[in-house]
């Protein structure tokens, strides 16, 4: 509907975008703090606005998906390696030698023992190093971290419980969480699904960025 008495535009009180002249500015870069016009606004992983040229400065490279994955076989590896050779094989070999003559006493009184290298050990020097330095020994092989989507660090506490504990807790109840989870990192911005639970991302760290104690 046209309006009925057309005046002429009133001059902007706005500011003007410093690329774009004569077009205002509807954002300010995250970074730089210039003024940015709807053209020259690009937004972040954090889904915060930026200018073009700060976009690829704000945010850290995210680590590839070649880095995630070996960071993730050994950190799988620390667990799954000392759980066979305190757990799985002990138990095999007692009950194939000690069939039948006091097995069950045999039994009980290593399996604490095992519980305890196969699982506590393990689990403790993950937590360990990342309460140092807030990778574990895999990424820390690789030069990667978990950070937050707003690029501060991670809680030891969030880490253990969005990021590992409830994703291990998901696979178990829905068959396809770890799937979906696995997929996710093939998105544009690398992050599986135990990343958007966590509200994390996993990038680089610049290899002369000193590791941070948390
Ligand atoms: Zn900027
Ligand atoms: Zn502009």
């Amino acid at each position: 509907m046209s309006h009925p008495f057309p005046t002429a535009p009133e001059p902007s009180t706005q500011a003007s975008c410093p690329r774009h002249p004569g077009i205002e500015a509807t954002g300010i870069c995250q970074r730089c703090g210039n003024f940015i016009c709807d053209t020259c606004r690009r937004r972040g992983r954090d889904g915060r606005s930026y200018c073009e040229p700060c976009l690829s400065k704000a945010l850290p490279a995210l680590a590839s998906r070649t880095d995630r994955f070996w960071a993730h076989l050994v950190d799988s590896a620390i667990v799954f390696v000392p759980t066979l050779l305190f757990l799985v094989i002990p138990i095999i070999t007692a009950r194939s030698f000690r069939a039948g003559e006091g097995e069950e006493q045999d039994l009980d009184i290593f399996l604490p023992l095992s519980l305890f290298f196969a699982f506590v050990v393990p689990v403790t020097l993950q937590l360990v190093v990342m309460a140092r330095t807030g990778q574990s020994l895999g990424k820390r092989w690789r030069g990667i971290r978990v950070v937050r989507m707003n690029g501060q660090p991670i809680s030891l506490v969030r880490l253990a419980l969005l990021r590992n504990l409830l994703p291990v807790w998901l696979s178990q109840v829905t068959c396809v969480f770890g799937l979906i989870d696995t997929f996710f990192i093939f998105r544009d911005d690398h992050r599986c699904l135990h990343d958007h639970l966590a509200d994390t991302q996993v990038i680089k760290v610049e290899s002369d960025e000193p590791l941070r104690p948390y």
